[in-house]
């Protein structure tokens, strides 16, 4: 009896010190910094290293930890489904956002990913304006984040695209502001606000666009120094309007505001717009974690028109390993080393240019899917009579004309069986597959997982189709693009710097779905909703 008088006694103790200590805050850092830059190839960290300063890429590098491994699991690999899988951990099947433009199967209305008929633009045009999160289905970590502060986190996108802003900053964003073309401004949608923020205004107003067009783009370092790219002038580049050879200087941009996504001072200004937004929000300065969302597309726009062996993107990438250093000095002095935690990852990668590749006798090629639809339509006409049964050849999916299959009679399953016969009959085609009857699909790992995982029943088509290595839809003899499953379009770089983040690097795979389970482990809140990734162990240690 006097024991159990005893242990009640310590046991009611016990609950009064417990009791008394201060509620357990969940250790979390100051600010998040996700760092997306548009098209980086993950080998792009090691063909410029000894280009590289100390305090940029390698900063991360060196400080930071590496996951070498790093693979998209879905497809196609283009920018928003990019975007939205770092920040969901989620696949298109899932989130919502299966291509930057889709159909709707159920109303045949096409669709661009972030477009909203429901919303106006602030600041700037009808068309770049009409923009918000609607069409993503799932949360973000960012919308996470503020669910799980009672909303006293804040979160801002900021990209050059509006995709890259709005996408990553989710649904509860405080703000997302992208780039409009035909004011030069930057401009955020009635989804956000109504008015755009003072320091926003004020950033217009100094017209940096036009003093940087001005300036033009010439080469960082003496041209000698630019060994790892083919030289200045050669048949793979695009050039820019008005230019005779796709040659440096650039000094002849014009003043096409869209021309200022094409070069480094595109990813320049980007920055300087996410510092001025650190500053005015003061972000990173409250009890609460803020999360700045970071997308860098010049990267994209330069690739997409120079692919990858210009002088054009050796420069891009000096230019913004020492715009990075900035930014991440600037990070120290304001929030303090330490006290914030970075992610550095791609959308997705991009290839060769197929012409390269060819002229080196590796097998590549390039082919308009606009052609093919043209070609796959009259075949199919010559065969059941009827014309315009495919609607679209895009995002290497095959979309039906529903009506007007419905209209004339014929059975739909024979003219899919039809299209995967003659799209299998094609040089660049490796696999096609019915997507309504993919159990019979012969293909083989990773492929299979990428095209379920990519496959969203209402907004992507029915039929899919795998090219041979080095193929790609479209971009003409010059530049390049990217979209397919291989390598060279789906290993990203992914860097993790600052707060808990231990130094080390892994070469085991990891995927683009695992950022968003990493991230919410490490601020110990709920992963997304629609999140099927794996928490990276060797971050959260
Ligand atoms: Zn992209």
């Amino acid at each position: 009896m006097k024991h159990i008088l005893l242990l009640t006694a310590f046991f009611l103790l016990s609950l009064t010190v417990f009791a008394q200590r201060p509620a357990a805050q969940s250790p979390r850092p100051k600010l998040v910094v996700g760092l997306v830059i548009d098209q980086m190839r993950w080998d792009y960290l090691y063909r410029y290293n000894d280009r590289y300063g100390n305090d940029g890429f390698k900063r991360l590098m060196r400080d930071g930890f590496n996951c070498q491994n790093t693979m998209i699991s879905y497809l196609p690999s283009f920018t928003a489904p990019g975007h939205t899988c770092v920040y969901t951990g989620s696949v298109p099947s899932i989130h919502g956002i299966a291509a930057n433009d889709w159909i709707d199967n159920r109303t045949g209305k096409a669709w661009y990913c972030t477009e909203d008929p429901e919303v106006a633009p602030v600041g700037g045009s009808r068309r770049a304006g009409m923009m918000s999160p609607r069409n993503l289905l799932a949360t973000t970590v960012t919308d996470e984040l503020r669910l799980a502060t009672n909303m006293k986190s804040r979160v801002f996108g900021i990209s050059l695209k509006d995709r890259s802003s709005i996408l990553p900053a989710g649904h509860l964003a405080n703000g997302a502001f992208w780039f409009d073309d035909s004011t030069g401004n930057f401009i955020t949608s009635t989804y956000y606000s109504s008015t755009l923020p003072a320091w926003v205004t004020a950033f217009n107003n100094r017209h940096l666009p036009d003093s940087f067009l001005s300036k033009g783009w010439t080469l960082l370092e003496p041209e000698n120094k630019y060994t790892h790219s083919l030289p200045d002038n050669n048949p793979y580049e695009g050039k820019f309007a008005g230019e005779a050879a796709p040659v440096f200087p650039h000094d002849k941009l014009g003043h096409d505001y869209n021309t200022l996504r094409k070069i480094p001072a595109g990813n320049g200004i980007t920055l300087m717009l996410a510092e001025t937004c650190l500053e005015n929000e003061k972000l990173g300065q409250q009890d609460a974690t803020d999360f700045l969302c970071v997308s860098l597309s010049a990267t994209d726009y330069a690739g997409h028109q120079f692919a990858p062996n210009a002088l054009e993107m050796e420069d891009m990438y000096l230019r913004l390993d020492r715009q990075l250093a900035e930014f991440l000095h600037f990070l120290d002095s304001k929030i303090g080393a330490g006290n914030y935690t970075l992610f550095l990852t791609a959308d997705h990668g991009g290839a060769h240019n197929s012409n390269y590749l060819e002229s080196l006798k590796i097998p590549a090629g390039n082919v308009s899917e606009g052609g093919a639809l043209k070609e796959l339509n009259q075949g199919l006409a010559q065969e059941l009579g009827a014309d315009s049964l495919v609607r679209a050849l895009d995002n290497y999916q095959v979309t039906l004309n529903e009506k007007k299959i419905a209209s004339s009679g014929i059975d739909r399953d024979k003219i899919k069986k039809l299209i995967v016969r003659w799209l299998q009959a094609r040089p660049e085609v490796a696999y096609v597959a019915d997507m309504e009857h993919f159990e019979n699909a012969v293909v083989p790992e990773p492929i299979r997982t990428m095209m379920v995982n990519g496959y969203n029943r209402n907004r992507s088509g029915c039929i899919q189709i795998i090219f041979q290595p080095g193929w790609y839809n479209g971009y003409g003899p010059t530049g390049t693009t990217h979209g397919t499953w291989n390598p060279y379009d789906t290993h990203i770089p992914l860097l993790w710097y600052g707060w808990h983040v231990p130094k080390g690097e892994t070469y085991g795979t990891v995927y683009m779905t695992d950022i968003a389970a990493t991230v919410a482990a490490l601020l110990h809140i709920q992963m997304p909703g629609g999140c099927v990734g794996k928490v990276i162990t060797d971050i959260v240690k």
